[in-house]
């Protein structure tokens, strides 16, 4: 697994960059389908505090992280204070209003891991998942657009990667592949590791935005206007730095002992986190660490079948960036079982 793999010739890395950003700007929602997703919120929110004056909606997810690719579903969070009414009757509720409202594809799933109720919009033809006090995912959605801010290149990466993924089936949770969450850490992860860094690590600098939410105090340095140009002393460009992530997935990570982790922008130890051993269903096979919650391995849906699938995509696609003729095609041809 150690082969020595560095450039040869820059400029054949460098005949990538064009087309990289272009299939990045094809990628990049128009403005216009932000405008129609607020609406909808708006009008959602209106809805809502018919019933509960007091509840709020929030987006979260890719459609407010800003690695949301164009005409993806949005994710929305109500936020209510306890009621004496139970999740489930409350989503079941919040199901009824929905169809009465002539919301279309109305269902609740109340016994799903994130109960939610999903709906669609006929008038924007937009696709809704909301889910109940889900604090967590909005502050953690507003830590990768804080990150996004500071450097272009980590936009462009993330939508390369999550594009990539999809292509080649391995952005399926339920089918114990990685989430798109986990794959924009990894992307975080990597660009703080460059020499010279790319990106900063907002958790260990001065805390200038603080929330708690059920015992986890999440605290991080939120002013990213003032980190523009942090990452400029670093000149690589995005198909170096493609070629550079999939290099790391490949050929160097170190699977067995390494967990990657944004908080301390560091490689941690699994043995430090005692994630050596399989416990229940977390088996540690790629070790991911949650920024907040960091007893979470967004790793843990992977297991030992699917650390081989995943393993060899990102073999595939660093021999691809190495040795094909066309690597911005067929990096992302797709995979067929
Ligand atoms: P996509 O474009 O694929 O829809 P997404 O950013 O919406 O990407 P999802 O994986 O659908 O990604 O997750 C939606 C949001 O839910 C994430 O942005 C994150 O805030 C939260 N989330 C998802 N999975 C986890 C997890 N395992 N732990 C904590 N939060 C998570
Ligand atoms: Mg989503």
């Amino acid at each position: 697994r150690n082969h020595r793999r560095d450039f040869d010739c820059r400029s054949d890395i460098d005949k990538m960059n064009a087309p990289f950003l272009t299939l990045y700007e094809s990628l990049v929602p128009a403005e216009e389908e932000k405008v129609k997703q607020k609406k909808l919120l708006t009008s959602l929110e209106k809805l809502v505090n018919k019933e509960w004056p007091q509840a709020q909606l929030y987006l979260y997810g890719s459609c407010a992280n800003s690695f949301g690719v164009s005409k993806s579903d949005i994710d929305v969070c109500l936020s209510i204070e306890d009621l004496n009414i139970s999740k489930a009757d409350l989503l079941l509720k919040l199901a009824d209003m929905l169809k009465l409202d002539n919301l279309k594809n109305v269902q609740a799933l109340t016994h799903a891991r994130v109960p939610i109720v999903k709906l669609m919009d006929p008038e924007s033809r937009i696709s809704c998942d909301i889910c109940i006090n889900n604090v967590l995912a909005v502050v953690n959605t507003k830590l990768l657009r804080d990150y996004a801010e500071i450097d272009n290149r980590l936009r462009q990466l993330a939508f390369i990667v999550k594009h990539w993924a999809k292509s080649r089936g391995v952005n399926e949770t339920y089918r114990g592949t990685l989430s798109s969450y986990a794959y924009v850490l990894m992307c975080i992860h990597f660009l703080q590791q460059r020499k010279p860094a790319i990106l900063p690590c907002l958790q260990g600098m001065e805390a200038t935005y603080a929330i708690t939410i059920e015992d986890i105090k999440c605290v991080y340095f939120d002013k990213v206007e003032k980190l523009r140009g942090f990452g400029a002393r670093n000149r690589e460009s995005i198909s170096q730095l493609v070629w550079a992530f999939f290099d790391y997935w490949a050929f160097r990570h170190d699977y067995a002992n390494s967990v990657i982790s944004v908080r301390t922008g560091s490689i941690l130890s699994k043995r430090a986190k005692d994630w050596t051993r399989r416990i229940g269903n977390d088996r540690h096979l790629i070790c991911i660490e949650d920024p907040f919650e960091i007893s979470h391995d967004l790793g843990r849906v992977v297991d030992k079948y699917t650390i081989k699938v995943l393993r060899e995509e990102f073999e595939r696609a660093a021999n691809v960036l190495q040795y094909d003729r066309n690597p911005c095609v067929t990096l992302f041809d797709p995979y067929v079982p």
